[in-house]
C-alpha cells in the first residue's frame, strides 16, 4: 500500500511515527497510509526554513523564485492525470472536479511565477534632499496549514505567494490526502535549483504540530485555511509571538433569487453552486433565499432537480454527487438530514442510500424550509448535502437574512436585473458576490472573508501581502539650490 511521507532535511521520508490509514471514502476501503510525523522532526524542520530564509540566497533571488515556479507548474501539469487520481480516491471527489481544481493549480503557479518578477517598492522625495524608499521585502518563514477538501489549490494558493515573495515555508497537510500534498509537493521537491530548506512538508493527525508552527517564534506569518473554530485558536495561539495571520475560514454562504430570475438556469446555477465536492466546500451556497411570491414553485423545483442527482463514486463518470469525506462526516450529515423536518418544511428527504452506496460515505440531498435565523441549519456551516431554503419579504428582507449569521465568506445574487444586483452586492457582509452563478474563483481575483470568515485575502495581486513586509529606508543629501 501506497504510504505518504514527509519531506524534511530535503528528502521525503517516513521518519520514526506510526503509520495512519487513509480510507478511500466511496467504499470505505484502506486506501492508502500516512506518516504521522513527530514533533521533534516538525521543530527541526522550521529551524532549517528559518536558517534558509535568514542565511539563504532564495529571499533575495526573484528570478529563481520566478523559474522554479513556472517548473513546477510544468511537473503539476506533467503528474496532474496521476494526482487527479489519488484525489478522486482519497477526497471523494467527482473526476471533472479534482481535473479543474489541478488546473487552477498549475494556473495559479504561472500567476505568481509572473508576480515574483513584479515586487516593486517606490521612492518619494519627501522634502528637498530627503528620501523615503519603501521596499517590498519578504515577510520571512510561512506557516501554511490546509485542510482535506481541496488539498492541491488550497495548498498552492498559499504557497505559490509565498514563494513568490521570497519566504521559505513549512507545511502541515491534512492527513486524510496526505498522498496528494505528497504528489504535489514532489513537482517542486524534484526541481535541481530548489535550494535547500526553502520547503518542508507533515502529516499529522492531532494538532501538536499545527500548534508548535502557531507558537513557534521561527515562523513569521502563518496562512491557514479551514474552519472557524480552528482559526480562533490558532490567533490565540499565535498571539503570543504577535505573528502575522491570514485566516481563510469557514463560510454560509446565502443565494438570493429575485422575483425577476430565470427559474430554468436558476436551478442549474444553484444545484451546481450548493454541492461541488457533496457540499464539502466553504464558499457552497448553503441557503436559498427566495421570494415568497415565486417561493412554492422555486422550493418544489429545486428539490426535483437534487433528487434526480446521480449519487456515485467520483471515478464513475455518470456521477453527479461524490461521497463525503468518511463515514463520520457521512453519520453526522445523515443525522442533520432526519432532523430536519423538526426545524421546518422538508422539501426533499435525504439520507444514506442503500445498496452497494450503503458501504461509502454517501448521502443523498436534503431540501428543508427553515424561517427560525436562529436555527442551526442557519447559523452553522454543516459542509454537506443539506441545504436550506428560505422565504423573504422584499430586498431589505432578504439583505437582513442573508447577513444574520457570523459567516462572510460568499454569496450569490440572481437577478436579470445588473444593477438591482450591484446593489446588492453592496449591502452583502461577505468577501464575494458573484452574479447568476456561484462558486467562480480565479487566480487573478482575490477572495477571502468578512467577519468569522477570516481575513487576509488569497489569490490576485494582494494575495502577496500577506507574505510580503514594506520597509522604510531614508536618506538626506544636501538639500539642491532653488533653481530661479
Ligand atoms: P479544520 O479546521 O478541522 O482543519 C484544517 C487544518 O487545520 C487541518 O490540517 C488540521 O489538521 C489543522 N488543525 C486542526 N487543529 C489545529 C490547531 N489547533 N492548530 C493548528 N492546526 C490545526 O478544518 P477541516 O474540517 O479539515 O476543513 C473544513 C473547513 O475548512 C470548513 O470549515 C471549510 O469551510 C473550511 N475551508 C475554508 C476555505 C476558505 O477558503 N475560506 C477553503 C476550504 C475549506
Amino acid at each position: 500500500m501506497e504510504r505518504a511521507k514527509n519531506y524534511l532535511d530535503g528528502m521525503w521520508s517516513v521518519g520514526t511515527g506510526q503509520p495512519g490509514i487513509c480510507i478511500n471514502p466511496a467504499n470505505g476501503e484502506h486506501a492508502a497510509q500516512y506518516s504521522e510525523a513527530s514533533l521533534d522532526d516538525a521543530l527541526t524542520a522550521i529551524g532549517a526554513a528559518r536558517q534558509a530564509f535568514d542565511h539563504g540566497a532564495w529571499s533575495r533571488s526573484p528570478r529563481l523564485r520566478e523559474a522554479v515556479l513556472l517548473e513546477f507548474a510544468a511537473n503539476l501539469q506533467a503528474r496532474a492525470p496521476e494526482i487527479e487520481r489519488w484525489l478522486v480516491t482519497l477526497n471523494g471527489k467527482l473526476t471533472r472536479e479534482a481535473r479543474g481544481e489541478i488546473a487552477t493549480a498549475v494556473s495559479e503557479l504561472r500567476f505568481y511565477a509572473g508576480l515574483a518578477r513584479n515586487l516593486w517598492g517606490r521612492v518619494a522625495e519627501i522634502d528637498n534632499g530627503c528620501y523615503s524608499q519603501l521596499s517590498r521585502e519578504p515577510a520571512g518563514v510561512a506557516g501554511i496549514i490546509v485542510p482535506w477538501n481541496a488539498p492541491v489549490i488550497l495548498l498552492i494558493r498559499s504557497l505559490a505567494p509565498a514563494l513568490a515573495a521570497g519566504c521559505t515555508v513549512v507545511i502541515k497537510a491534512a492527513h486524510q490526502t496526505a498522498l496528494v500534498n505528497q504528489l504535489t509537493l514532489e513537482c517542486l521537491t524534484s526541481i535541481a535549483g530548489l535550494p535547500s530548506g526553502v520547503v518542508c512538508s507533515f502529516t499529522e493527525s492531532g494538532a501538536d504540530i499545527g500548534r508548535a508552527i502557531s507558537q513557534s517564534p521561527h515562523i513569521d506569518v502563518i496562512s491557514f485555511t479551514g474552519s472557524s473554530a480552528t482559526g480562533k485558536k490558532i490567533a490565540a495561539d499565535a498571539s503570543g509571538t504577535l505573528k502575522r495571520l491570514s485566516l481563510e475560514l469557514g463560510g454560509k454562504a446565502p443565494a438570493i433569487v429575485l422575483p425577476d430570475a430565470p427559474l430554468v438556469s436558476t436551478l442549474t446555477g444553484l444545484v451546481a453552486g450548493a454541492l461541488p465536492m457533496a457540499g464539502q466546500q466553504c464558499t457552497a451556497i448553503a441557503r436559498v433565499l427566495v421570494h415568497e411570491s415565486r417561493f412554492d414553485e422555486t422550493a418544489a423545483a429545486l428539490a426535483e432537480r437534487l433528487n434526480s442527482l446521480v449519487i456515485g463514486p467520483g471515478h464513475e463518470p455518470n456521477s453527479q454527487l461524490g461521497p463525503l469525506i468518511d463515514h463520520a462526516n457521512r453519520d453526522r450529515l445523515a443525522r442533520l438530514a432526519a432532523e430536519a423536518s423538526q426545524h421546518g418544511k422538508v422539501w426533499l428527504q435525504g439520507g444514506v442510500p442503500t445498496g452497494p452506496l450503503s458501504q461509502g460515505a454517501f448521502v443523498s440531498p436534503t431540501l428543508v424550509e427553515v424561517s427560525d435565523l436562529s436555527s442551526k441549519y442557519i447559523q452553522e456551516e454543516l459542509f454537506g448535502p443539506v441545504l436550506v431554503i428560505e422565504r423573504y419579504r422584499d430586498q431589505a428582507d432578504a439583505i437582513a437574512r442573508a447577513n444574520a449569521t457570523r459567516y462572510g465568506l460568499a454569496a450569490s445574487v440572481w437577478t436579470s436585473d445588473r444593477a438591482a444586483g450591484q446593489a446588492m452586492a453592496r449591502e452583502l457582509k461577505s468577501g464575494t458576490v458573484w452574479m447568476n452563478t456561484h462558486n467562480k474563483l480565479f487566480p487573478e481575483a482575490e477572495t477571502g472573508g468578512f467577519r468569522e470568515s477570516g481575513y487576509g485575502r488569497l489569490h490576485g495581486v494582494e494575495g502577496l501581502n500577506d507574505f510580503l513586509s514594506t520597509k522604510h529606508v531614508y536618506w538626506e543629501s544636501q538639500p539642491i539650490g532653488v533653481v530661479r
